[in-house]
C-alpha cells in the first residue's frame, strides 16, 4: 500500500479493525405525559450521531439509534410503552433491558412519586446492582412551574445507586448528554460484570 507506515494509513487500519458494534436495549419508564416519547424523538434527530428507525417494530414503540463512542458503534433500541399498557415488572421480564431510564417531570409531584416507586422496585429486585438505572427530571424549561427540587432528586438517585440528570426535550437541554450517559453507564456495568 502506498500509505504503509504513514500516519494516515495506520490509523485507518487500526480504527477499522477495532470497530465493534454492540446492541443494547433500554426501557423508558415513568408516568405518562412526562416526556418519554419526546426524549426518544430527540435522540433520533441528534446532530452528531447516526440515527435510524426500526420501522418494523414501530407499533410497539421501539426506536433505534446508533451512537459512536470511543471508536465503537453502539446500537441502542429504546422501548417506550405507554405506562398503562405494561407494568414495570412485565416490561423487565419481556425485554430484559440493559438499562432503565426512569423519567418524571419537574413540574409534577405525582410523576416524581411514581419515579420513586419504580426506583424502589428496581432496588428491591436487585436490578440496580447489575443494570444501569438513570433518573431523569424532564421539562426543566418550565422553571417557574418547578415543584421537584434538584437536590431531592439527586438524593433519591444516589441512595438507589442510580445516575441523575435534568433535561428538557422541549429546548434540547442535556438530551445528547443523556443519550451518551446511557451508553456509558451500560458499558461500565457490562465491563464490571466481565471482571
Ligand atoms: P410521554 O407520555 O411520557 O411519552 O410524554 P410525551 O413525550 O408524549 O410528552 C407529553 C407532553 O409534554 C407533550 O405535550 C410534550 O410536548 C410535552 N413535553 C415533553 N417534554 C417536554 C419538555 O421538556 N418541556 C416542555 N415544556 N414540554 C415537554
Amino acid at each position: 500500500s502506498p500509505f504503509e507506515g504513514s500516519c494516515c494509513g495506520s490509523s485507518y487500519v487500526s480504527s477499522e479493525s477495532s470497530l465493534e458494534i454492540t446492541k443494547y436495549r433500554v426501557v423508558m419508564l415513568g408516568e405518562s405525559g412526562v416526556g418519554k416519547t419526546s426524549l426518544v424523538t430527540q435522540f433520533m434527530t441528534s446532530e452528531y450521531i447516526n440515527t435510524y428507525d426500526v420501522s418494523l417494530d414501530d407499533e410497539f414503540g421501539e426506536k433505534s439509534v446508533s451512537v459512536l463512542l470511543d471508536g465503537d458503534e453502539n446500537e441502542v433500541t429504546f422501548i417506550d410503552h405507554p405506562a398503562h399498557e405494561m407494568s414495570v415488572e412485565n416490561c423487565l421480564s419481556t425485554y430484559d433491558p440493559h438499562a432503565c431510564v426512569v423519567i418524571y417531570s419537574i413540574t409534577d409531584k405525582a410523576s416524581f412519586k411514581k419515579a420513586e416507586d419504580i426506583l424502589n422496585y428496581l432496588w428491591r429486585e436487585d436490578y440496580t446492582k447489575e443494570k444501569a438505572v438513570i433518573l431523569v427530571g424532564n421539562k426543566v424549561d418550565l422553571a417557574r412551574s418547578r415543584v421537584v427540587s434538584t437536590d431531592e432528586s439527586k438524593a433519591l438517585a444516589s441512595c438507589h445507586d442510580s445516575k441523575f440528570i435534568e433535561t428538557s426535550s422541549g429546548i434540547q437541554h442535556n438530551v445528547d448528554e443523556l443519550l451518551v450517559g446511557i451508553v456509558k453507564q451500560v458499558r461500565l456495568r457490562l465491563a464490571a460484570q466481565r471482571k
